[in-house]
């Protein structure tokens, strides 16, 4: 298959061949980004792991999804760790160089405390759980928009010490966001710890790649 077959903006295409220098789909890519992409959006559950080319399918979801002309959240993406927010960010803006459209790490040590901050305006949001919760708890992260979320390397997240303390007001915000936005759940594993927070999280109309 081709990226051309997938209904991308010409602005995306561009970022995938001119900046990411892809060439064609990854297996992954060729079976999950019609699903990804296209009405009516279901939710996807996903084993993938590293060097699968995983990143791409959620980051051409986000991308696709947010509408350039609304300025407010509407793609959030939730990592393990502060390294990978920032690298998956790096690849955000690389392939949607061409899209305009904005985006914002949150990642703990940020200097600048959150009740000083103004709110958030970026439409793709990446970050930890831990500095995602801060700010929606500080209401400086707003979730009406919200299109698309995606847990990346879910396995890892969950097996994170403070995952159990923040997870209870994470799930009771996600819970109301997942009414009416796109989960995409990405784990290298999927133990009963994996298994039972999915079920929390996708619906029970969802696609699933094993
Ligand atoms: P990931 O599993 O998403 O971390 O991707 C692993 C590596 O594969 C990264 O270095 C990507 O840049 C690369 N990659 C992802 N998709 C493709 C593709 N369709 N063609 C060539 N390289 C790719």
């Amino acid at each position: 298959s081709t990226f051309e077959e997938l209904n991308l903006s010409p602005e995306l295409l561009k970022g995938v061949y001119v900046e990411m220098k892809f060439e064609k789909p990854s297996k992954i890519q060729a079976i999950s980004l019609p699903m990804i992409l296209n009405p009516p959006f279901k939710d996807l559950i996903a084993q993938a792991h590293n060097g699968s080319g995983k990143t791409t399918c959620f980051t051409l979801g986000m991308l696709s999804r947010v509408d350039p002309k609304l300025k407010a959240p509407q793609a959030l993406c939730i990592c393990p760790t502060r390294e990978l927010a920032i690298q998956n960010l790096e690849v955000l803006r690389k392939m949607g160089k061409y899209t305009g459209i904005t985006s914002e790490c949150g990642v703990p040590m940020d200097h600048i405390p959150i009740h000083q901050r103004p709110p958030i305006m970026a439409q793709v949001v990446i970050g930890t759980l831990g500095t995602i919760k801060s700010w929606m708890s500080a209401k400086k992260l707003g979730v009406s928009f919200l299109k698309i979320l995606v847990f990346d390397e879910a396995d890892h997240m969950l097996a994170e010490d403070g995952f159990k303390g923040e997870s209870l007001y994470i799930m009771e915000n996600i819970k109301k966001l997942c009414s009416h936005c796109q989960v995409l759940l990405f784990s290298a594993t999927f133990n009963d710890i994996v298994k039972n927070f999915t079920s929390m999280v996708v619906n029970d109309d969802h696609n699933q790649l094993f």
